[in-house]
């Protein structure tokens, strides 16, 4: 299948013909991929359990790990769930559209393909103009997984769709680099307190100023107990991974930079490719064959929004071993260390 990659602008005069397009590709049960404020999507119609089926092979991803549901008016929530609890009205008021998804008991509407089994759904109303143009034009109700193949780290420009997508999927709608860089943060509404599964840029303490108590589920880092059973599906699986291996280094800023180097020269000797992922402020301390700042700690949204594209150029770049400071920053780092320590395959070395 040959892939094209086709421009939008945001405004709605301008990508009538592409939305049209797009439109008339999903309903027809392919898919197409979109630019979201989050990651660029992977989009099916989530009412057509064949085009789940086709999000689950296009990405190599194992079909009981659940897809999000977009939809860019609020009056389409109804059609989708059982109940809308109080609680998540007060954050829809807050923080819809955006980058809040929040997952409900589900109505028989949304085939069981969409949501991997489950008898919840999770949705998401984006805020992008691209992205919501596409979803009205395709009949309101898109599955949406990261584009990226299952595993690896998530688009944030058309270019990584098309590094993964190449040949799978008929249509990617370019709107250029994403805003925000990282998922959105997913809040399980089903249960009797709201519960966190997945850190992202609208933090637990913005959350928790809206609607009081707020449970964080144990497998987000930090707080992993062994016997506990992830409540969002998709975290026992590997993600996010460059293909060198990813170890991060932290303790003392000083010392880490010397461990560092120590490593890369010793890897270097061995005749490994080395690569570093360094701070704005550290990245002319390294000694390393590659070296990327994934950008300042004063200021942390473009730490969000260049990580998951710095660990694409360490696998264009052919590194074979790769050390990555830690970026427990304020706001953002919770979002940033989950994704990364995901990445990383849990490989922390403590200095
Ligand atoms: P992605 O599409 O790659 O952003 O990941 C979607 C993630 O959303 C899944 O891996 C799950 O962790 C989570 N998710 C989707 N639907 C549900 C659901 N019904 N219940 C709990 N988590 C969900
Ligand atoms: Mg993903």
């Amino acid at each position: 299948m040959d892939t094209k990659v086709k421009k939008a602008f945001g405004d709605p005069e301008r990508d009538r013909s592409l939305m049209e397009e797009a439109g008339k590709l999903i309903k027809s049960g392919e898919l197409v991929g979109i630019p979201t404020e989050t990651v660029y999507g992977l989009a099916g119609d989530a009412l057509n359990p064949e085009s789940s089926a086709k999000i689950y092979a296009a990405k190599g991803r194992p079909s009981d790990n659940p897809l999000i549901v977009h939809i860019a008016e609020k009056s389409a929530l109804k059609k989708i769930t059982a109940s809308v609890p109080e609680k998540a009205e007060i954050l829809i008021d807050a923080f819809w559209p955006g980058p809040l998804t929040l997952v409900f008991r589900r109505s028989g509407a949304v085939p069981k393909e969409t949501t991997g089994g489950l008898d919840t759904v999770a949705v998401r109303m984006p805020v992008n103009d691209i992205a919501r143009e596409f979803i009205l034009a395709s009949g309101g109700y898109i599955a949406a997984p990261s584009a990226n193949s299952s595993g690896r780290p998530s688009c944030t420009t058309a270019e990584h769709v098309l590094e993964d997508m190449r040949g799978k999927i008929p249509l990617i709608i370019d709107g250029g680099e994403v805003g925000i860089g990282l998922e959105s943060t997913i809040v399980d509404m089903s249960g009797d307190i709201p519960c966190l599964l997945r850190p992202g840029i609208i933090s637990i303490d913005m959350l928790r100023e809206k609607i009081g108590e707020v449970d964080i589920d144990p497998s987000i880092e930090g707080v992993m107990d062994e016997n506990a059973r992830p409540k969002a599906p998709g975290m026992k699986y590997k993600h996010y991974a460059p293909r060198g291996e990813l170890y991060i280094v932290k303790g003392d800023p000083e010392q880490v930079i010397s461990e560092i180097n120590k490593r890369c020269a010793s890897d270097g000797e061995k005749g490994l490719r080395t690569g570093v992922l360094s701070s704005e402020e550290t990245k002319d301390r390294y000694r390393a064959d590659i070296v990327e700042s994934v950008g300042s700690r004063k200021d942390p949204p473009s730490i969000a929004k260049n990580l998951f594209s710095v660990l694409r150029d360490m696998d264009r770049k052919d590194a074979d071993l790769i050390y990555s400071e830690e970026f427990d920053v304020p706001g953002a780092g919770m979002a940033i260390m989950n994704r990364l320590v995901r990445a990383a395959g849990h490989k922390i070395i403590e200095v």
